[in-house]
């Protein structure tokens, strides 16, 4: 997709610092930290957001999860907890259309979020 960022990023194309990458997803931290760990999760699939999710991605979201916990365990959060959201629509308060999930971690998050 021309002039999305998350697409830009994700084909390194803003010299961004990939903490992982394989051929379905990017990981990179959020340029505006929200908790001492908090990583975006990004498909290389431009899936603008959950409304226009497929039941073909079902395998890409499971490894998304499955890559959440890698990199939960990788940066010591396994234990204390962390929290994996995805942002939908205006009032999910979602700035970037391109599907993304965030890990957050490394300290006590309050609930219900605000
Ligand atoms: P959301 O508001 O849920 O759509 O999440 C978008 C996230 O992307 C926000 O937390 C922003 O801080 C983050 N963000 C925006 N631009 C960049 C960028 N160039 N590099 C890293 N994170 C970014
Ligand atoms: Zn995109």
């Amino acid at each position: 997709m021309e002039d999305c960022l998350f697409c830009k990023i994700a084909a390194g194309d803003m010299d961004t610092d990939f903490v992982y990458q394989d051929e379905q997803l990017v990981v990179f931290e959020d340029i505006n930290p929200q908790a001492p760990v908090h990583l975006l999760i990004v498909p290389k699939k431009h899936i603008s957001d959950l409304n226009n999710l497929k039941s073909a991605d079902n395998d890409l979201i499971g490894h998304v999860y499955q890559i959440a916990k890698k990199m939960a365990a990788e940066h010591d959060i396994s234990e204390s907890g962390y929290r994996l959201v995805s942002n939908c629509g205006d009032d999910g308060g979602q700035s970037v259309y391109h599907i993304h999930f965030h890990l957050l971690g490394g300290r006590k998050l309050q609930w219900p979020p605000g």
